[in-house]
């Protein structure tokens, strides 16, 4: 196989959105299998073995066109099937041909054609320099094929989350947070916030006890990253504006066609409309004003947009066009809203590794609850108020105060017991009920929860305003289902969960990104201690 591997400089286009592909100074060499040179040898044969066995589906036909559009990847191998499909990639099970008549599984990662080259390239540069090791995922070969680009990574057969929570023993949940905890220093290490750490992007193998975080889609370098090519990310953001680079995902993002209805997936024109306009009237506001442009923020003057004028969305479902002139911070959004971090859902612009460990707090949430999305929410706001269901609103108030932000909201939510909510969730059999006390309230029945945010300097009149409907923190459905899983493990473990778990997760889930626990310090923490490295 190596001596059909050519190196080549992997070739980006210079323009981030038009023109076609040159070279960018930027990007490091990484191995690209010769595109023409080498005919299809196993390219019928292969197909017809797949075809024998199955009917020409949807996937096939996927399948066939990634051979079409990748004709040197029939060399080598033989792609068995879809194992994964996202907003921004489909990922097959294929069968490499090693020399000597060896095979090996292995993971085609086929990423859609208008990703951002400069994306794709970073993603790349991630799993090479930081992958491999420390349950990181690493990368084989790269193809590409005029705009066609495939990442081979060995395969990790994994499970799915959702089936196996509610029956994972307590010892296994904890080697799952060490091992999370183990990949994200390695990439923090690296200066690299990966942005979207979730269940489906940490491949879990129960049986072999191995992990891989993978999909580096949307990761952004820290000031000091040692990966290059975040750093041209970096500043193309700043200069094109956050959202030239990345685009939001749904909490299931791995299958997400039946969308319109959810705000936060922005496949649906509908929805879309607005973020359009969003973006092109911040583009004409930091033409007009005198804009400053520092870490991705830009300040704006006080004159950005009308006064006069007052917003007539409230409790409409629409957004009306005072609110859509309005001008947003700018600051890097991505990641799937149950699993961002309050600094994220407000917006604060200097976002730090912090926000992964509050993505891996929301795992842990949800591996000591058994309860998975823990939340499930279409916008920032109601996001926001989700977690101020679980952490109080007075503390995530005083918190967003700490980083400029200023939240209104319009009632007082104390903040749960994390022992005790876990506990609840974790042996209720039916609806989710968040009792206060001696009763029990259901929240779906509960007057709406308001919020809204604004920066601290400024008048909240001028900020970005939206209104939002409670929903219940804990959706246990997909594609319409209700899911319970199967029954907790009938050891005993669950029943004596130690405080230092709740500790951790109490230190993970820290509303306050600079005093929120690191990745290195997670794996010193007394939960921990004892734990086979
Ligand atoms: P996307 O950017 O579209 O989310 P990911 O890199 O997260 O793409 O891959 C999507 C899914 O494909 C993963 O959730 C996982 O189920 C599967 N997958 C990705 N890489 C591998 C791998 N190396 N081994 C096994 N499965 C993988
Ligand atoms: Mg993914
Ligand atoms: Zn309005």
């Amino acid at each position: 196989m190596n001596k059909e591997v050519t190196k080549q400089v992997i070739k980006t286009r210079e323009h981030p959105v038009k023109g076609t592909w040159s070279e960018h100074p930027d990007v490091r060499v990484v191995f690209v299998m010769d595109a023409d040179e080498h005919p299809p040898l196993h390219c019928e044969d292969s197909r017809m073995k797949y075809d024998h066995s199955k009917k020409l589906s949807g996937t096939s036909a996927d399948i066939e066109q990634l051979y079409r559009a990748v004709p040197q990847l029939a060399n080598l191998f033989r792609i068995k099937g879809k194992i994964g499909e996202g907003t921004f990639s489909s990922v097959y099970l294929a069968i490499a041909q090693l020399p000597g008549g060896h095979e090996e599984k292995v993971a085609l990662k086929h990423l859609i054609p208008t990703n951002h080259p400069v994306r794709i390239a970073a993603e790349i540069q991630c799993l090479i320099i930081a992958g491999g090791q420390d349950n990181v995922m690493g990368v084989r070969y790269c193809f590409r094929k005029n705009d066609h680009v495939v990442i081979v990574m060995p395969y990790l057969e994994n499970e799915s989350f959702l089936d196996i929570l509610n029956s994972l023993s307590f010892e296994e949940v904890r080697d799952y947070m060490f091992n999370l905890f183990k990949a994200l220093k390695r990439i923090h290490y690296f200066g690299i916030v990966h942005r979207d750490v979730k269940p489906s992007n940490f491949l879990y193998n129960r049986q072999m006890k191995r992990y891989a975080l993978v999909d580096f889609g949307l990761a952004q370098g820290t000031p000091d990253t040692k990966i290059e090519l975040l750093k041209v990310i970096q500043s193309e953001a700043q200069q094109e504006g956050p959202e030239s680079l990345h685009v939001q995902r749904s909490v299931f993002g791995e299958r997400n066609f039946n969308v319109r209805s959810s705000a936060s997936q922005g496949n649906s024109k509908l929805i879309k409309q607005p973020r359009v306009t969003d973006i092109a009237a911040r583009k004409l506001l930091a033409k007009k004003t005198t804009s400053a442009v520092t870490n991705g923020l830009v300040k704006k003057t006080a004159s950005s947009y009308p006064t006069n004028m007052t917003c007539d969305c409230y409790g409409k479902d629409r957004v009306c066009s005072v609110c859509l002139s309005r001008c947003q911070q700018v600051a890097q959004r991505a990641g799937t809203p149950g699993f961002r971090a309050p600094e994220v859902l407000t917006k604060f612009p200097n976002q730090t590794t912090a926000i992964d460990m509050w993505s891996a707090g929301i795992i842990f949430l949800s591996l000591l609850s058994g309860r998975y999305p823990f939340y499930k929410a279409s916008d920032d706001l109601t996001a926001l108020a989700q977690i101020m269901t679980i952490r109080g609103s007075r503390e995530t108030i005083q918190a967003a105060k700490t980083f400029g932000k200023s939240i209104l909201c319009s009632k007082n939510i104390p903040a749960q017991d994390l022992r005790m909510l876990c506990e609840r969730l974790r042996g209720s059999k039916t609806s989710f009920d968040i009792s206060t006390g001696d009763g029990q309230i259901n929240l779906s029945q509960e007057p709406p929860l308001q919020a809204e945010i604004f920066n601290i300097s400024e008048p909240a009149l001028q900020t970005s305003k939206k209104h939002l409907q409670y929903q219940k923190p804990n959706c246990h459905e997909r594609d319409g289902l209700v899911i319970r899983t199967s029954e907790k493990p009938a050891d005993l473990e669950w029943d004596k969960v130690p405080d230092e778990a709740y500790d951790l997760l109490d230190k993970l889930l820290d509303l306050n990104p600079a005093t929120r626990i690191t990745a290195k310090d997670a794996l010193l923490h007394p939960f921990f201690k004892n734990i086979k490295q």
